[in-house]
C-alpha cells in the first residue's frame, strides 16, 4: 500500500452526479422488472470455486484469466462472483425452486473480474440481471428481450443502442456447425491470431467474435450457422423473431454473435451502443438450456441477460439534483430544540427536511437555497412565544407566520 490510502485499482468510489446516475439506472430497472413480473433475488457474492468453473467454463476469459479465486480459513476455494447467472442456477438447485418453475427472477449489485481497467471497464462492476429458469418456450425469450429493451427505452437510450440478434441452434445444429468451422479454420491456421489458434482446439466458435484484424478477414467468409440449422432449430428462432416483432422490439440479424459453450442454445443477444468506444455492449445475454445440468440439477431450460451498470449510467442523461422540500433554521438556543421537533414532524409526514448546524441567518438561508430547498421555516424568539414559524417561499420570496401545529399541513 502506498503512504497516502489509495484505492484498488479497477475500483470506484461513485459519489454525487455519478451515484444519481447509477441509482436511477437501478431504479428504472426495478420498476420496469415490476411490469414484467419479474421476482427479486439475492444470491451471495461469493461461491464456492466450482460453480463458477463448472457453469461458466474453463476456457472462456472470465475462469482463465478473470477470477478473484482465493483459499478461505477452512482451506475452501472460494471464488467472488463474476457474473449472476452461476449463482442464481446454483440456489435454484440448493432450494429446490424447480417447484416455483418457471420462474423470472431479477437481481443486481457487484461483480469482480481482474480485468485491464479502462472507461466502462473495472475490477469490481455492478450488473443488473434477469433470468427466466424453467421455461423451453420462445415466448419467455421474446419476454426476457422485450423487458430489457423496455428498461433501455425508459432510460433514454432507445435511439443510442441498436440490439443484435442471433441462433446458435440447438445440439444437432451446433456439432454439424463446429465440425465446419473447423475444417475452415483449420485450412487458414497459420494466419489466424495465436489466441484464435488456441480456440481452435478448444472452442471454435468462439473466433466468430475475435475483435482481432487477422480474424476478421477470415470470419467474414466463414460457414454461416443457417445452412446447419436444423428445422426445429429454424422453427424457434422463426418464432423469437416473429415475437420481438408483434412486440414492436426492433432487432438487427447477426451472424457472428456467438456463445462458445456447449450449453449454450438457439438465442443469443446483445444490445451494443457505438458511444463507448470499445466497450460497446451494455447488455448480453442467451438461453443457455444446458448449464444446470452442467451443475447437476435436471435438464433445466433457461434464458437470461445481464447489463453493466456502469456504461448504462455513462449513457443515459444526467438526472436531476436531490434537493430537500424544505429548510428549519432555527435562531438561538431555544429555537435548537423546537426546531428539532420541527424537523421531525416534516420528516414523519413525508416531507424531506433538513437544517443547516451552523453559523447566521444569512449563511444558512444560502444553504437553504443550495439545498434546493423550496421553503424555508424560520424560528425565532419572537416566533416561539406566539407558538409559530415564519414559512418563507424561496422561489417567490412571499412569507407568512404559520402556527407550528399546523405547518405540516401548510407545506405539504
Ligand atoms: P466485454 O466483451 O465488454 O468484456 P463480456 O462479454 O465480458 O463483455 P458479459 O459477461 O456478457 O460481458 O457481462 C454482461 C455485461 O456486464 C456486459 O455487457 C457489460 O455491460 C458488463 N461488464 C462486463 N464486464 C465488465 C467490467 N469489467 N466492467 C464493467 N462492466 C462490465
Ligand atoms: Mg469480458
Amino acid at each position: 500500500m502506498a503512504d497516502k490510502a489509495q484505492r484498488v485499482r479497477g475500483t470506484q468510489d461513485i459519489f454525487g452526479e455519478e451515484a444519481a446516475r447509477f441509482e436511477s439506472v437501478v431504479a428504472a430497472f426495478d420498476r420496469v422488472r415490476r411490469l414484467y413480473g419479474f421476482r427479486t433475488v439475492h444470491v451471495p457474492m461469493f461461491e464456492f470455486t466450482e460453480i463458477f468453473a463448472r457453469s461458466i467454463g474453463e476456457t472462456t476469459d472470465v475462469v482463465s484469466k478473470e477470477m478473484y479465486t482465493f483459499e478461505d480459513r477452512g482451506g475452501e476455494s472460494i471464488t467472488l462472483r463474476p457474473e449472476f447467472t452461476a449463482g442464481i442456477s446454483r440456489a435454484y438447485l440448493s432450494n429446490g425452486w424447480q417447484q416455483h418453475a418457471p420462474l423470472k427472477l431479477a437481481a443486481w449489485g457487484a461483480a469482480f473480474r481482474y480485468e485491464r481497467p479502462q472507461k466502462g471497464r473495472y475490477r469490481q462492476f455492478h450488473q443488473l440481471d434477469a433470468e427466466i429458469v424453467g421455461a423451453a418456450e420462445p415466448a419467455s425469450d421474446v419476454e426476457i428481450i422485450a423487458f430489457a429493451h423496455q428498461l433501455l427505452s425508459e432510460l433514454g437510450l432507445g435511439d443510442k443502442v441498436v440490439l443484435q440478434l442471433n441462433t446458435v441452434g440447438d445440439a444437432e445444429t451446433r456439432t454439424a456447425w463446429r465440425e465446419a468451422l473447423i475444417t475452415y479454420f483449420s485450412k487458414v491456421k497459420g494466419d489466424l491470431s495465436a489466441e484464435s489458434q488456441e480456440r481452435l482446439e478448444k472452442n471454435p466458435l468462439r473466433i466468430l467474435d475475435s475483435k482481432d484484424e487477422r480474424d476478421k478477414a477470415f470470419v467474414a467468409d466463414a460457414p454461416k450457422i443457417d445452412a446447419y440449422l436444423t428445422a426445429e432449430a429454424g422453427g424457434f428462432f422463426d418464432k423469437v423473431q416473429a415475437g420481438l416483432t408483434a412486440s414492436g422490439v426492433p432487432f438487427v440479424r447477426t451472424e457472428t454473435l456467438v456463445r462458445g459453450l456447449d450449453y449454450y442454445r438457439h438465442t443469443a443477444f446483445e444490445f451494443v451502443t457505438t458511444y463507448l468506444g470499445a466497450q460497446g455492449t451494455v447488455l448480453g445475454g442467451g438461453r443457455y438450456d444446458g448449464l444446470i445440468e452442467a451443475l447437476g440439477g435436471a435438464p433445466t431450460p433457461a434464458v437470461g441477460w445481464a447489463a453493466g451498470i456502469e456504461r448504462l449510467s455513462m449513457l443515459i442523461e444526467a438526472p436531476a439534483a436531490e434537493t430537500v422540500n424544505v429548510a428549519v433554521i432555527p435562531m438561538g438556543e431555544a429555537a435548537e430544540a423546537a426546531a428539532m421537533n420541527v424537523l421531525g414532524q416534516l420528516r414523519a409526514s413525508g416531507i424531506a427536511a433538513e437544517q443547516a448546524w451552523r453559523g447566521n441567518m444569512k449563511k444558512r438561508m444560502a444553504k437553504a437555497d443550495a439545498a434546493g430547498a423550496r421553503f424555508a421555516v424560520i424560528l425565532g424568539d419572537d416566533e416561539l412565544a406566539a407558538g409559530e414559524a415564519t414559512v418563507k417561499d424561496l422561489k417567490s420570496g412571499e412569507q407568512k407566520r404559520v402556527a407550528l401545529s399546523d405547518l405540516t399541513n401548510a407545506l405539504k
